[in-house]
């Protein structure tokens, strides 16, 4: 209605403009409905774990002469709040990667530190399932960039991968310097031995809130935001992030930034460090 009568307005100055206009409102539109569905999907969100917890209370307070009943009543409080508490976090961070320019404060990141930090961060998780987690070829790569998002990126894939395989698996972590014109670039591939994704998954699991089963990423405590956040990292700063995936034998992420000192950042107008 609204893209029509623009059109039939400004009809005169010439079929181009009339598109352009078109295609402005249509991606106007697009953002607005997009916006909305976030709103709708975090409001679901946040209504499973507060339903539940307030359901609990009462059940603790109806239970109070049960100590047994108590217990599981609370232990099940604590689940939900920890939800509630990582999603508020994921919530903050996505909010952060899309709101800053992470460039801002780029600084070069030694690879086998953001390594080492993602492993550290599943350690607990990957020992409780006795999975191995191995790495390589990180020593002496740096990518140009903002140390929290990637730090925030690479932890994100990682304990994906250990969430979702099973146990007594392995993770493997593996980075090189790939040449490419108009300035080198770091790649680090994420390999696991878990469930897999689907071809049709596989397209919208970086989408935020989509997760293959809910129930399943629920139970592990994830919040669907993961990949979303990884893909806006990864965009930010100039580089992508793709998967590779075989049904039931296991899944790579790979992260494609580009490197420290390399003739891309070189080029930047607010010059890389040299
Ligand atoms: P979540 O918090 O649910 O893990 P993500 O955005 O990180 O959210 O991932 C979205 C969905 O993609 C997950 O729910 C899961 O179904 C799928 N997924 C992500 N990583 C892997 C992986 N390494 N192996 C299998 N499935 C994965």
């Amino acid at each position: 209605g609204e893209a029509l009568a623009v059109s039939a307005r400004v009809a005169p100055l010439g079929s181009r403009l009339v598109l352009l206009l078109v295609e402005d409102l249509t991606e106007a539109r697009r953002i607005e409905a997009v916006r909305r569905d976030f709103v709708a999907n975090v409001s679901h969100e946040l209504k499973t774990p507060t339903g539940a917890l307030s359901l609990l209370s009462e059940a603790v307070l109806d239970a109070s002469d049960d100590q047994e009943a108590v217990e599981r009543f609370a232990g099940r409080m604590q689940i939900e709040a920890t939800r509630l508490t990582n999603l508020v976090q994921e919530l903050i961070d996505l909010s952060r990667v899309q709101n800053d320019d992470p460039l801002e404060d780029a600084e070069p990141v030694r690879v086998d530190e953001l390594v080492a930090e993602a492993i550290d961060r599943c350690r607990q998780q990957a020992g409780s399932k006795q999975i191995t987690m191995a790495s390589g070829g990180a020593a002496d790569l740096r990518i140009w960039g903002n140390r929290g998002q990637l730090a925030a990126a690479l932890g994100n894939l990682v304990e994906n991968a250990v969430n979702y395989s099973p146990a007594r698996t392995r993770v493997g972590i593996a980075a090189r310097r790939v040449v490419v014109t108009g300035g080198d670039e770091i790649e680090i591939a994420v390999t696991d031995q878990g469930i897999g994704i689907s071809e049709t998954d596989r397209e919208r699991v970086f989408e935020r809130f989509y997760r293959v089963d809910p129930a399943r990423s629920r139970a592990t405590g994830g919040t669907g935001l993961g990949l979303a956040i990884v893909k806006h990292v990864a965009a930010s700063h100039g580089g992508e992030v793709t998967v590779w995936s075989s049904e039931g034998q296991g899944s790579t992420f790979t992260l494609r930034l580009p490197e420290a000192g390399s003739a891309r950042d070189r080029d930047r107008p607010s010059g890389g460090p040299l």
